[in-house]
């Protein structure tokens, strides 16, 4: 079985930052499970299709092929063949995928999906679910966390630079409704499971969340 390293953590923790540096140090692949379902997130609301309708929104995931491809700037998410990376990151994005993955239709397919892939290659998988659920078996399994005003600081500084005009208390606001619906939902809530080890990067800078995770996978590794 090739090296699997499972991730989840709440919004804005950094995992996918976290994640990519991690995999790159390791030489080996980062799936981001999140933009898969960004990338059922956005079709929905292109379609005008209702999140709140499970049928629906099941019925929708399972006619889309979505595949991702990894290249040298990261990796890539397609619904259908396009390429939908640039268009997975905004807010209503956010929480359209959060809405439908709510559904265990939705989710059957990912995780499927997302076993599949990792059962390929040497794999850092981040998302909610990945420790319980995608990668029960994985060698190393950690859960990224910080305090919700931390994260939301984080987030909110991020979108700054790309020019978004939107509050801190904004921010904060969709951050907790968002983790809110991920950690109380029926399917596979957000939630560390006993056999992972809690990063809680509230204090650590960005370098030392690496190597901190540099170091429990060397060990779980020896
Ligand atoms: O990680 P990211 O914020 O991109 O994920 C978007 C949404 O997708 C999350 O809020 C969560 O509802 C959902 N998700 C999930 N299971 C995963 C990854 C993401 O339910 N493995």
């Amino acid at each position: 079985m090739p090296l699997n390293i499972a991730m989840d953590g709440p919004v804005g923790a950094g995992k996918s930052s976290i994640a990519a540096e991690v995999a790159r140090r390791l030489g080996i692949l980062h799936l981001d499970t999140g933009a898969m379902y960004r990338a059922i997130g956005l079709t929905a609301l292109r379609r005008g299709v209702d999140v709140t309708d499970e049928a629906a929104a099941v019925a929708l995931s399972r006619e889309l092929d979505i595949s991702v491809a990894h290249e040298a700037d990261g990796q890539h998410t397609f619904v259908n063949g396009e390429d939908v990376t640039g268009l997975i990151r905004t807010p209503e994005v956010s929480m359209a995928a959060s809405s439908i993955s709510k559904y265990l239709g939705v989710r059957q397919g990912m995780v499927a999906l997302q076993q599949k892939l990792a059962a390929q290659t040497p794999m850092l998988v981040d998302g909610r679910d990945i420790c319980l659920r995608v990668l029960p078996g994985a060698t190393v399994k950690l859960y990224l966390t910080a305090s919700a005003e931390e994260r939301a600081r984080r987030r909110w500084l991020e979108m700054q630079q790309k020019g978004a005009s939107d509050t801190y208390e904004q921010v904060l606001e969709d951050l907790k409704k968002r983790d809110d619906q991920d950690m109380n939902r029926e399917v596979d809530p957000l939630r560390p499971t006993e056999d992972a080890v809690i990063v809680d990067s509230t204090e650590m800078n960005f370098e030392q969340v690496v190597e901190y995770i540099l170091a429990i996978v060397k060990e779980k590794t020896a």
